[in-house]
This record gives C-alpha cells, sequence and structure tokens, in this order.
C-alpha cells in the first residue's frame, strides 16, 4: 500500500529488529505498532524522540488502543500522529503522505537555515568569509592563544590606489581586482590560517601558531602573488595591482584586547602606505610601561 505510493518501505516483525533498521538505514518515517512480540512500541517511540539524530523524523503510531489515555500518551511522548486499529489502508496512506510533506518541508526549512548561515558568514562577492565571521574566528583564537600561551598573528591587507582603478576602469573592473586578490589570497594561505574580506579593499588573514617574524614572510609571500602578474579584467589590458600589508603579533606584544591587536596591525598598515605603498610592515613593539611606583624607596 505504502509501497506502492512510490515510497521504499523496509517491514519489521520484532521491535529489536525495527531498532537494528532505523539505527543502520536511513529513514524519514516510522509506523508503529505499540503491540510488538518483544517491546511495547511506545518505548520505541520514546527512544526515537530522545535521540538528537532523529529530530525531524516521523513517528506514526498504530494500536489497537482507542483509549483517550492511550492516544496521549503517545502523543505526549512525541509520536507525531496515531492510527487505531482496524484502520482503512487509504487512511494510512494520507496520514504518511501527510508526514511525508512535513518531513520535506522541515528539510526545506533546514536547507534553507544552512543557506542563510552561509550568506551570514561569506562576503557575497569575493565568497570568502566576511568580517562578521572573522571576529568570531579572531575571539576564539585569542582566547586560545592567551590560554595555552601560543603565538598568533594577524595581516591586514589594503589594496593601494584602488579608488584610481574605479575612478578610472570603472566598478566592474574594481569588483574584478577585489575577487581576482581574494582568488589568489585563497590559493596562498594554509588550511589553518583564516582569510576574510574586512571591508571595502581590506583583507584580513588570522594565522594561528605564527610569530611576527613568519607573518611579515606571509606579507611578503601576499604582497608578491599580487603584484607578479598584473590582473585582467573585461575590458582592456590586464592591470597592474600592489596592496600594502600591516602585521601585529600575540607573542610578540601582549595584547590585551582583540582591538587591540587590530589596532596594531592597521597601525603597522598605516605605516606600510606612508612609506610608500607595495610593501609590509610589521607593528612596533610599544615600549614597557614606566615602573616608577614600583622602585624600593631610597634609604635615609
Ligand atoms: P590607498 O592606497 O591609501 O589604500 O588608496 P585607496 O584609493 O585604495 O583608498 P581606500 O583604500 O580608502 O579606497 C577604498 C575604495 O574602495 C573606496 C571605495 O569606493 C572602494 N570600494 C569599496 N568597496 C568596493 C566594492 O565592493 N567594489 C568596488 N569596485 N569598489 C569598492
Ligand atoms: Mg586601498
Amino acid at each position: 500500500m505504502v509501497g506502492d505510493a512510490g515510497m521504499d518501505v523496509i517491514a519489521c516483525s520484532t521491535g529489536a529488529e525495527g531498532l537494528d533498521v532505523l539505527e543502520r538505514k536511513r529513514w524519514e518515517i516510522c509506523l508503529l505498532d505499540r503491540g510488538l512480540p518483544d517491546f511495547d512500541g511506545i518505548e520505541i517511540c520514546r527512544r526515537i524522540k530522545a535521540d538528537a539524530r532523529f529530530d525531524t523524523r516521523r513517528v506514526i503510531m498504530v494500536s489497537g488502543y482507542d483509549s483517550l489515555d492511550a492516544r496521549l500518551e503517545a502523543l505526549n511522548l512525541g509520536a507525531d500522529d496515531y492510527i487505531t486499529k482496524p484502520f482503512h489502508p487509504a487512511e494510512v496512506l494520507a496520514r504518511v503522505n501527510a508526514s511525508r510533506r512535513a518531513v520535506e518541508m522541515q528539510q526545506q526549512l533546514l536547507e534553507m537555515a544552512q543557506q542563510l548561515e552561509e550568506l551570514s558568514e561569506h562576503d557575497h562577492m569575493t565568497g570568502i568569509f566576511n568580517r562578521r565571521r572573522f571576529t568570531t574566528a579572531l575571539d576564539r583564537a585569542f582566547e586560545h592563544s592567551n590560554r595555552y600561551g601560543r603565538p598568533l598573528s594577524v595581516a591586514l591587507i589594503d589594496i593601494d590606489g584602488f579608488k584610481r582603478i574605479n575612478d578610472s576602469y570603472g566598478h566592474p573592473a574594481g569588483d574584478a581586482v577585489l575577487v581576482e586578490v581574494a582568488r589568489r589570497f585563497s590559493g596562498t594561505v594554509r588550511a589553518t590560517d583564516f582569510l576574510a574580506r574586512y571591508g571595502g579593499d581590506e583583507f584580513v588573514v588570522l594565522l594561528p601558531e605564527t610569530q611576527l617574524h613568519d607573518a611579515l614572510s606571509f606579507g611578503e609571500k601576499l604582497r608578491s602573488v599580487v603584484v607578479a602578474t598584473p590582473v585582467p579584467v573585461a575590458d582592456g589590458a590586464p592591470l597592474p595591482v600592489t596592496i600594502s600589508v600591516g602585521t601585529a603579533s600575540l607573542a610578540h606584544t601582549q595584547f590585551n584586547s582583540t582591538a587591540e591587536m587590530i589596532a596594531a596591525a592597521d597601525q603597522a598598515l598605516y605605516r606600510a602606505k606612508r612609506n610608500g605603498r607595495n610593501r609590509v610592515e610589521g607593528e612596533r613593539r610599544r615600549a614597557p610601561r614606566a615602573r616608577t611606583a614600583e622602585r624600593p624607596q631610597a634609604q635615609v
């Protein structure tokens, strides 16, 4: 009956067999008899509903008990529907179809939620992570590094003279440059690094387990991968593009917050711009605080 309606059906004659199938096979709807030879079906319903893996699955209890108490017990345990014996096959099919629609709708909602999460974490133009997702990654990495005394670096990257590219060749050419630069960065970072578009023509990379010295080499690598080959655009000759990079490192300086660390990288980036662009600068270690108050008093 249900099989004739285009659904795959696995029939089980005992509760133990049913539990084994629920574990091993992909399934969406469980038609569950209460009067099984080895189990009260309600116990199997309870186990299914207590298992988070089966959150989107539907359970339809089939039972000879038609009392209000029996129905309530099953529904309160999470059964999604209740059919009493004797039943008409057409009613079972109609209820299975209703459950199928509910399962499909739930799966669509889940997919939509996943797509939304994907959208909320990615920059739609370049496809890499966005600033919001980067902030979460930085918070986590910063805490980890502080707790375990591990090095951590960030590199802030800004395209040089990007306004001029937009003004001279048009916004679509500017967009093409952003996409290509992101693509080159993606091919350069390691799997453990975290690349994101920080906003406008700014990018950022989080470099776990990386000291300032290696962060500077990494910045050089990014710089050369951009400067080495002019960027092709739709109309006209490929555009020469350069970037400036500023880095900051947690083991090098004891930052009190992620904001302080980003500010240090930003200052280094500013210095790279001021010193001529197309270059990499590291943060300047701040001078240690004067500790005059802790000096021992002179003995008289
Ligand atoms: P500098 O070397 O000092 O960085 O000069 P710049 O011209 O690159 O200056 P700045 O970094 O401040 O310029 C950023 C420009 O990026 C300004 C803005 O119009 C442009 N921009 C921001 N987002 C986009 C985008 O999504 N597409 C395009 N085409 N341009 C963008
Ligand atoms: Mg710029």
